[in-house]
């Protein structure tokens, strides 16, 4: 298991690449910038010891795997159960499908710690270290007076200490969950459940078995300067009124804010790149991060490294901007339309009814809500005929 080897100091001279945060958008810039270039000299800041616990559903989605496999990482859940089924439910409304392709559930203590190992064993230096401030000088970026680097990457989350100190605004929307461990139920054996609250405050339950007799539950919703914050006590009530039986035996409660994505994605230009969480890339549909963050991750190391090449690190923002908004551009835009029209009365029932009438729309909204999709027309019409009720006959399975 991999550990710092103690903390940053300036005698380690000048890095390429200075990456704020080990979690998996930093592991993943890592492992971007060292496939790129090996030589590159990489250190990894982290304030936590590994393995360190995250607030998560621990929801590792199959496009996690395609991207790490392209900066040659493969294996790294070989010895975790795959999860083919979920079902999704919304008051009366409910459907339980095989997805395409499998997803896994497997703690951050676990998943994180291997891509950090896989890091370190392609060339990173990892160094625990609180970063509090960053300040340009000429051609590089001093961290805290303790290490100074050509280019830095900013992957420490939510309440990003990089971001803050570029003076650059959090993202708008954010929800807030809670996670849990419970014991598995026979009956939610070899599934993710999600259980979507009704109102018009998007909110949703879960219950995601590991497969090893543990199952993630826990509960979230979308923050609105309507009314305060969920307290832990109101939140464990949601859990237990949509997923009956999932409070009593469970421990080890931790929340976290999500910050959501949104229309259009916005990025400094400059020689530091913001990734994962740091730069709001939660699906807000779904409240799933970890695929942005490992895509963004390696997207921001293999620029970085691109524009060191070119002795242009200073314009490496505005690459990166550029690498971002092609690759997950229409997709920020479809599920920030879909976010919206899931507030809408009755959007929320009709997208599992029609998902539960047609395995292709079921896969839509899965690619939609784990990966990169987006909303064909036919699935839009889908869900809008479920919605009048007026749903055509079921197509024959194949
Ligand atoms: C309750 C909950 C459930 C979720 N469920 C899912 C799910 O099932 N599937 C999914 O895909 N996503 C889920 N998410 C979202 C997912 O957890 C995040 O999107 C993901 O962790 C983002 O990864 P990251 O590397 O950007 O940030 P993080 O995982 O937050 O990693 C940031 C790292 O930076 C370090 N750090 C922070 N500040 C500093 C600092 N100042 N100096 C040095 N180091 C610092 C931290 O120690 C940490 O290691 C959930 C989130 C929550 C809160």
């Amino acid at each position: 298991m991999t550990t710092s080897t103690g903390g940053p100091s300036r005698t380690d001279g000048l890095w390429d690449l200075a990456i704020v945060g080990a979690g998996p958008a930093g592991s993943a810039a890592a492992l971007g910038a060292l496939a790129a270039r090996p030589a590159t000299r990489v250190v990894l800041l982290d304030r936590a010891d590994f393995p360190r616990d995250k607030a998560c559903g621990d929801g590792i989605a199959p496009h996690v795997l395609d991207v790490l496999a392209e900066v040659g990482v493969s294996g790294v859940l070989d010895d975790w159960m795959p999860v083919r089924r979920l079902h999704l439910r919304h008051q009366d409304a409910s459907v339980d499908r095989s997805m395409r392709r499998p997803a896994y559930v497997v703690p951050r203590t676990v998943f994180d710690s291997r891509l950090l190992d896989a890091a370190v064993q392609a060339g990173a230096v990892l160094r625990r270290h609180r970063v509090r401030r960053l300040r340009a000088e000429s051609d590089r970026l001093i961290i805290d007076d303790v290490a100074e680097a050509k280019v830095v990457i900013g992957a420490d989350g939510a309440y990003s200490a990089v971001r803050n100190s570029l003076g650059w605004p959090a993202s708008g929307r954010r929800a807030l969950a809670l996670r849990g461990y419970a014991p598995t139920p026979s009956d939610r054996a070899g599934q993710q459940v999600i259980a979507f609250a009704g109102g018009q405050q998007p909110a949703y339950a879960w219950s995601f078995d590991r497969g090893d007799g543990v199952s993630n539950v826990g509960y979230g919703e979308l923050l609105t300067s309507r009314r305060p914050p969920p307290g832990r006590r109101y939140i464990l009530q949601r859990l237990e009124h949509l997923l009956p039986g999932s409070v009593r035996d469970a421990g080890d409660w931790l929340g976290h804010h999500l910050p959501l994505s949104s229309w259009r994605w916005r990025h400094p230009t400059g020689r530091v790149l913001l990734a994962g969480d740091a730069v709001g890339l939660i699906n807000p549909l779904t409240g799933e991060g970890i695929y942005h963050a490992v895509a963004t991750g390696v997207s921001a190391g293999q620029v970085a490294v691109a524009a060191l090449g070119e002795n242009d690190a200073a314009g490496a923002g505005a690459q990166y901007r550029d690498s971002v908004r092609c690759m997950l551009g229409s997709h920020l835009r479809h599920t920030t339309a879909a976010a919206r029209l899931v507030s809408l009365p009755g959007m929320a029932g009709a997208g599992v009814r029609a998902a539960g009438h047609e395995q292709r729309v079921f896969d839509d909204l899965v690619e939609l809500g784990l990966g990169r999709g987006t909303l064909p027309p036919s699935t839009v019409a889908a869900v809008l005929a479920a919605r009048a009720g007026s749903l055509a006959p079921s197509p024959r399975s194949p």
